[in-house]
């Protein structure tokens, strides 16, 4: 994928005090009280720089508390005041840019509902068009990248270079610990794209809940995320969204201090160790996907030999032997079931669509068809052997 983003690096314009950098505060604003209150907890942490509260919020149903609006602007402002933190409020309408404009907001966000859709980030980045604000861009609910990417370009496109990425997990339909499965590859790719782009980590609503929620931040810096939104709140049990996920500005602290901060790169002497290191995984792989020619090679020919015997086998028995004896071997060797049937499951895959290639082929009449992407009916379960050709 090629795309371009003009991006003015992180540190020209929020220089961080500590690391890692800290955009903390509650879900919501709901009282001045609260809003001051847990804005002078968080002004005492050195590595938080950034206050966010949600003023308009996005609720699944219309009944729930919608945010306090416009009146909790004026209390950012009070924040900024008396703490010095700068301050970030959640946009989801060009109304909303522009009061939060008004108000000396420092920082706009862009939630992961409004990303999803195309038209709201249009409109808002419309709104944005000349103005020197910086804006952050939480991923869509659902894992596509793309959308994301055309998020931060519609801004980009406005005249929008202070840009933050924040990964706040995916909406995802089967079971995980987490509230939003985290999918870790994905912000890793965004990065790859954009080299100068920062990816924060927002662990809160990643976890849903307090007590995954050290595990995932430090997981984030291991993955060299460049800062953590964290939701806190004075009193997380009387909280009005996102109770169980929120935590204190002291258990932010302490947080926060337990998270180990590692170098991105070392010593001489370490890196001559990873660079041997290194250079054995080059070789391995190397090794791997000449063994995938291979196995290919093979699945070609028992192609063209069952084509030539006009025989089509369902070979039940054999898969299930595949499945049985490699699991087996993958497991002795400290290797997890689930990675091993996930390699069979795509190798499987793919031996499949050649030997359809080379049993469907016309020889000397027709070309070849195109292979289909997935040959399984519904859904592609490693078990299902309908489609067997192997
Ligand atoms: C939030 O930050 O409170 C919020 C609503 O987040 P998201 O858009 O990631 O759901
Ligand atoms: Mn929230």
């Amino acid at each position: 994928m090629t795309s371009q983003i003009k991006i003015q690096s992180l540190s020209s314009w929020l220089p961080a005090a500590a690391l890692p950098l800290v955009i903390a505060g509650p879900c919501s604003a709901e009282s001045e009280e609260q809003v001051l209150s847990t804005a002078e907890g968080l002004a005492k942490i050195p590595q938080v720089m950034v206050f966010r509260a949600g003023i308009w919020k996005p609720r699944t149903r219309p009944s729930s508390f919608e945010g306090v609006g416009k009146k909790g602007l004026r209390w950012l402002r009070k924040v900024k005041q008396e703490t010095g933190l700068l301050t970030t409020v959640e946009v989801a309408k060009p109304g909303h840019v522009r009061e939060a404009l008004d108000h000396g907001v420092d920082i706009l966000w862009l939630g992961a509902r409004t990303v999803v859709n195309p038209f709201s980030v249009q409109e808002i980045a419309e709104v944005l068009q000349g103005a020197d604000i910086p804006v952050m861009v939480k991923n869509p609910l659902n894992p596509d990248i793309k959308i994301w990417i055309g998020a931060l370009e519609r801004l980009n496109q406005s005249g929008i270079t202070k840009l933050i990425a924040i990964h706040r997990g995916f909406s995802f339909f089967n079971r995980t610990p987490y509230r939003n499965a985290p999918m870790w590859e994905i912000p890793i790719e965004l990065k790859t794209i954009f080299p100068e782009l920062s990816v924060f980590s927002d662990p809160s609503h990643i976890c849903g809940e307090t007590g995954m929620l050290l595990p995932t931040s430090q997981k984030a810096l291991d993955l060299e995320m460049d800062g953590l939104m964290i939701e806190v709140h004075i009193r997380p049990g009387e909280a009005l969204t996102d109770r169980e996920q929120q935590i204190t500005p002291d258990q932010l602290k302490e947080l926060l201090d337990g998270l180990i901060l590692r170098e991105e790169s070392g010593t001489v002497e370490f890196e001559n160790k990873l660079e041997e290191l290194r250079s054995e995984i080059d070789k391995l792989d190397e090794e791997l996907v000449d063994i995938l020619a291979q196995r290919m090679r093979i699945i070609d020919e028992i192609g063209k030999y069952k084509k030539k015997n006009n025989i089509t086998i369902l070979q039940l028995k054999r898969w299930n032997h595949i499945i049985h004896d490699r699991v087996n071997a993958g497991v002795k060797l400290g290797l997890s079931r689930e990675f091993i049937l996930k390699l069979l499951e795509t190798v499987h895959e793919v031996s499949i669509q050649r030997q359809t290639e080379v049993m469907n082929r016309k020889e000397g009449l027709n070309p070849t068809p195109e292979p289909e992407e997935n040959n399984y009916p519904d859904g592609n379960d490693a078990h299902d052997t309908r489609y067997d050709q192997e």
